[in-house]
């Protein structure tokens, strides 16, 4: 449902490719920064613990280049949690952080999206990395394909309350975005409605209401969302400085798009 499918390979990488890419990358991370950095996020445009897509012999490798981090976080479907999860996670000195989409905590727009995991199954991965001490975030979709307009909050409150309640440890909520051939398709069908940065913002609003943990709204493209140059900044500022601080500011006003 993101958009970074589109960069992934479609052939395994050979053996060592993916430690070269991570020295590298680390190394122009240091170059960039004097602070300390303490932690790491590898998104690898598909699942960590898919052997087709970091091979198993490569993880020994990896582990002791991470090693030097408080915390790696790596994204991984939740069906594919499981034994060699366990194996990073004993190689790695860090404290191992996975991040999962759950998307939506409805098992009927699950299987629509072709998401090929139930709700059962992102509890029980949820459980298995909670027996081993290994934290979780969930990603959760603001108004995803197949869901109306007037279900958004309700669906997007019930998701992150569901990553909550399966023992995350914080949830980036995400504006749904049309910016592939097969949203767009979604959106002419009448399955999958454009968001209002309005919507977005209430879901926020209401999703931190709900003081179960850190809240994050993804920032990441929200210039789709602006349809007032008035405010928009300000709007932006507010939610940025919300995701920074975990508490609701008071709305945004403004003369030119809530005239009177
Ligand atoms: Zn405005």
């Amino acid at each position: 449902m993101c958009d970074l499918w589109q960069h992934t390979t479609v052939k395994p990488l050979p053996r060592g490719h993916i430690p070269h890419q991570i020295k590298q990358a680390i190394a122009q991370l240091k170059s960039r920064t004097a602070e300390p950095i303490r932690h790491i996020k590898l998104y690898n445009s598909g699942s960590f613990f898919d052997v087709g897509a970091i091979p198993l012999e490569d993880y020994a490798s990896i582990a002791g280049l991470l090693s030097e981090f408080d915390r790696v976080i790596v994204e991984c479907h939740p069906k594919l949690i499981g034994a060699h999860t366990l194996k990073f996670a004993s190689m790695l000195p860090s404290k191992l952080e996975i991040a999962m989409g759950l998307e939506t905590a409805s098992d009927d727009i699950l299987q629509r999206l072709n998401k090929r995991f139930t709700l059962s199954d992102y509890q029980q991965a949820c459980v298995l990395l909670g027996k081993h001490s290994i934290d979780h975030r969930a990603f959760v979709m603001i108004q995803p394909p197949f869901v109306q307009p007037n279900q958004t909050q309700e669906l997007c409150l019930k998701s992150v309350q569901t990553a909550f309640e399966c023992g995350a440890a914080c949830v980036a909520i995400i504006p749904t975005r049309i910016t592939t051939g097969a949203m767009e398709t979604l959106r002419q069908t009448g399955d999958l409605h454009p968001l209002s940065l309005e919507q977005v913002e209430s879901c926020f609003d209401a999703a931190l209401d709900l003081k179960l943990g850190r809240v994050w709204l993804d920032l990441w493209d929200l210039e789709h969302l602006q349809t007032c140059l008035a405010c928009f900044e300000r709007r932006k500022n507010r939610i940025e400085t919300m995701n920074a601080t975990q508490s609701i500011l008071p709305k945004t006003t403004c003369t030119t798009c809530q005239p009177g």
